[in-house]
């Protein structure tokens, strides 16, 4: 059996220890006493160093607990060192996911439901859906619980007896030797992982979001460092939309609001001037390709400068309500093409596009493409138009 020194001070960094197992071919030891936390409760393990081999893994089984190495030590009597930074880390999110978790159930009688610890992020999935409001109420009840330093005490039973004699969030299914985390005024529960003495050390908790996750409600948050972390980093981005948009009058969000509607009155305009361009277009057509102005079945090939996608497939949609035979638009690195002749132009697009470095797709009689360069799409074209022209020929 090992030691557990992290359940009864977490916050000892380092430590004397002995070898009492030790695996070659696994590269793992077993120590009298530890205090590397293994994975469990959500929490991930400890990483850092016993004598100069770094722990690379560690969990437990039966009591011992495994510690992984990148080399194993040379003598049995070694010094433990842990990734105190990491450490830390996990505390302030654990710890935080209690307070969170304790206050969800005080305020609204939500259950946790699932736990999960990202590098990034945490998660929690509550059984009941809490509003924005609600959402304040919890996170900003939680930072003043946390400025009034409320104690952590944890509480060893040895059955289950006596269980019953606390208030607990949630039900365990542990027999024996049952470990309560208790943080006063908000939370108890059974938790095998390392805490704080006081949530003080939690800092700060930032709720970042909500969402729903098939039929629980999942927040997502962050804790301590990471907390602090990120509220730099965001303080950064917003300095740097503000002098980006020289919002030095107007706020930021007041300032992207303008550039919003000022953006959607350019759309509307563009939109306009595309149709514009789609009637100029149309009537060029019909010049260039037809003495009579009537379009006959003839093979198309029109340059669309000035003229964007969906203003080719306004073009198209407007030569096919009278037009016949075969329509290809151009501009840049795209183009589309359409047919009322029986050509299957999608097979033709399959079996040569390749060669272009383009990609496209589409029906039988209707395709586009679009290519990495205009010299490429150009000589796609050419290819096209000539496999075109030599079907209708025949
Ligand atoms: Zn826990």
């Amino acid at each position: 059996m090992t030691k557990k020194i992290y359940e009864m001070d977490p916050y000892i960094k380092e430590i004397d220890a002995k070898i009492i197992k030790i695996c070659d071919k696994e590269k793992y030891v077993i120590l009298d006493k530890t205090i590397f936390f293994p994975e469990g409760g959500g929490q991930p393990f400890d990483t850092g160093y016993i004598n100069d081999c770094k722990v690379l893994k560690v969990y437990e089984k039966e009591n011992l607990i495994y510690h992984y190495v990148d080399k194993l030590p040379e003598k049995n009597d070694v010094k433990l060192k842990i990734n105190w930074e990491r450490r830390l880390d996990h505390m302030q999110q654990h710890c935080g996911e209690h307070i969170i978790s304790g206050m969800v159930y005080k305020l609204f009688g939500g259950i946790n439901r699932g736990f999960h610890m990202g590098n990034e992020i945490v998660t929690c999935d509550f059984d009941v859906f809490l509003n924005k409001d609600e959402l304040n109420e919890i996170e900003n009840e939680c930072n003043r619980l946390i400025s009034e330093g409320k104690q952590i005490y944890i509480k060893k039973l040895r059955n289950r007896e006596t269980l019953s004699d606390y208030k607990i969030r949630k039900e365990t299914l542990v027999e024996e030797n049952i470990r309560l985390v208790e943080i006063e005024d908000v939370d108890c529960v059974a938790c095998c992982g390392t805490h704080p003495t006081n949530i003080k050390d939690v800092m700060l908790i930032k709720i970042l979001g909500a969402e729903k996750n098939k039929k629980y409600q999942r927040i997502s948050f962050l804790c301590g460092f990471r907390a602090i972390r990120d509220y730099k980093e965001k303080h950064e981005v917003i300095k740097e939309i503000n002098s980006l948009l020289s919002s030095e009058t107007l706020s930021a969000k007041q300032r992207i609001e303008t550039l919003k509607s000022q953006k959607d009155e350019l759309v509307r305009k563009n939109i306009e001037m595309q149709k514009k361009l789609v009637s100029v277009y149309i009537k060029e057509i019909i010049e260039k390709y037809n003495t009579n102005s009537k379009i006959n079945e003839t093979f198309i090939c029109y340059e669309c400068s000035h003229l964007e996608r969906d203003g080719m497939i306004l073009l198209q949609n407007q030569f096919f309500k009278e037009g016949k035979g075969s329509l290809l638009l151009f501009n840049n690195n795209i183009f589309l093409c359409r047919t009322t002749n029986e050509i299957d132009l999608n097979r033709i697009l399959r079996e040569t596009i390749g060669d272009y470095n383009g990609k496209g797709g589409g029906k039988k009689d209707n395709i586009q493409a679009k290519f990495e360069t205009s010299e490429n799409c150009f000589k796609y074209i050419k290819l096209l138009s000539q496999k075109i022209k030599d079907i209708e020929e025949v």
